[in-house]
């Protein structure tokens, strides 16, 4: 860097360029830089548990919960404020995950009970969510909708876990793994308290990712073959002129009944779908007409998807990806406003903070978990592994081992 761009760094930048960075001024910010700064050694503060989780997503709370009631001291590690992850920014519903029926030519059964279904509960007692609404029609991709209010999700998980004794490490961004021949030892989390070392006897990671794991030296791979996407929440709706004139007009090709606003036998779930003008422009922008909700007088999903040019665990492709789905979810808007009877004065009440993945990295496993496995709700509940002598990432040393899955 030369003297004036040095001053230009220090104007346009403050003095935080001068401490902390390698990059040069003007330099793109495409393209790994062959320069390398080199850290200095420093100790860490240590913290100690016996569990801990990665990522507060669907997976991670009900990790957490289970293990702290099982008594384990137990720590959330998340690195935005609330619990929820996905369903909460992308997905709003909880559908496929406890119910598989007609959607999977299975006899109807509830697959996933349990703490899961204690949540769906809570939120139910204070009217965060649609119930086990099933499919009458439609049910080919989900024979049930289990539509959440987002922000009541948030609060009801966080309330079980801090009933449960988890300790929350919210803004928290879990950045490294401490590997001890083979094992995770420890972790390393920052957030505006500081960087630290987090020790525990087991560790889950459900940060969708795969961080914690691909941190350790998991072998992981990013096919990136789904598109990402992102939901908006429209607001100021009305819900049953919408729905009356879809009937009206041929009705939808999806329709589950449900709890909304406290009333039961609402529509909670139905393709919006107008043809037309309407259907062209959707489909240059990547929408679905697949509406949820959960209140009266608003649509809790609208979804766009893109399918992102490069790698969705790259910073710079993710961060054009970003602008592009909130460009899309503008015109989504402007969509309903213009072509849907009901939705005139509809505005964006809630975006995702951030762009969900289908699909990130795919981590090498022991054993994948099979689609009879999960039609058949098959519990698995011992590990396979590779070496009996060693033990694998997150097992309890004193339980027996074995080397199939039943
Ligand atoms: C638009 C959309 C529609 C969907 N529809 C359906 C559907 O109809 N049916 C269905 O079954 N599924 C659906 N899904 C998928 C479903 O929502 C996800 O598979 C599920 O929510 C993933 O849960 P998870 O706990 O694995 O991950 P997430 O919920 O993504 O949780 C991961 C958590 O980890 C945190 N995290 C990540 N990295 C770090 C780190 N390094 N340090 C700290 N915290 C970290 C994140 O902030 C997040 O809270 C949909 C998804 C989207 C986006």
């Amino acid at each position: 860097m030369n003297r004036r761009d040095f001053h230009k760094t220090c104007l346009m930048f403050g003095a935080g360029a001068l401490t902390g960075t390698a990059t040069h001024a003007g330099e793109q910010a495409s393209g790994p830089s062959i320069e390398t700064h080199r850290e200095p050694a420093r100790n860490l503060p240590v913290r100690n548990f016996d569990v801990v989780v990665a990522g507060g997503g669907t997976a991670g709370v009900v990790a957490a919960l289970a293990a702290a009631r099982q008594g384990a001291k137990t720590m959330l590690i998340e690195r935005k404020g609330y619990t929820g992850g996905t369903v909460t920014e992308g997905g709003t519903a909880l559908h496929s995950f406890f119910n598989l029926w007609q959607a999977f030519g299975v006899k109807k059964r509830q697959v996933v009970q349990g703490i899961p279904q204690t949540i769906v509960d809570r939120l139910m007692a204070v009217g965060g969510c649609s119930g086990h609404a099933e499919m009458l029609k439609g049910y080919e991709y989900d024979s049930v909708c289990t539509a959440v209010d987002v922000e009541l999700y948030r609060l009801v998980t966080m309330e079980m876990l801090d009933e449960a004794g988890v300790f929350m490490a919210l803004n928290t961004l879990l950045t490294d793994a401490i590997v001890e021949r083979d094992r995770v030892r420890g972790v390393i989390a920052e957030s505006r308290s500081g960087r630290e070392a987090i020790y525990a006897k087991a560790f889950v990671d459900c940060t969708a990712y795969g961080d914690l794991a691909a941190f350790a030296g998991a072998k992981s791979s990013v096919p990136n073959d789904y598109a990402s996407c992102n939901s908006i929440g429209l607001a100021n709706v009305d819900l049953d002129r919408y729905f009356e004139y879809l009937k009206a007009s041929g009705g939808s090709n999806q329709v589950a009944y449900g709890l909304r606003s406290g009333q039961p036998g609402k529509v909670v779930r139905f393709n919006g779908g107008l043809g037309g003008d309407f259907a062209k422009e959707a489909r240059e922008i990547g929408m679905s007409s697949m509406i949820t909700t959960v209140h009266d007088n608003y649509i809790m999903f609208v979804k766009c998807s893109y399918k992102v040019p490069g790698s969705v665990i790259d910073r710079d492709d993710m961060a054009r990806a970003e602008l592009e789905v909130r460009k899309r979810m503008a015109k989504a808007a402007e969509l309903f406003r213009k072509y849907v009877p009901g939705c005139e004065k509809a505005f964006v009440a809630r975006t995702s903070p951030s762009l969900c993945i289908r699909r990130g990295r795919l981590i090498a496993c022991d054993y994948d978990i099979t689609h009879e496995d999960v039609i058949e709700g098959r519990h698995l509940r011992r590990f396979v592994q590779h070496d009996q002598n060693r033990p694998v990432v997150g097992q309890d040393p004193t339980r027996p081992r074995t080397r199939s899955r039943p």
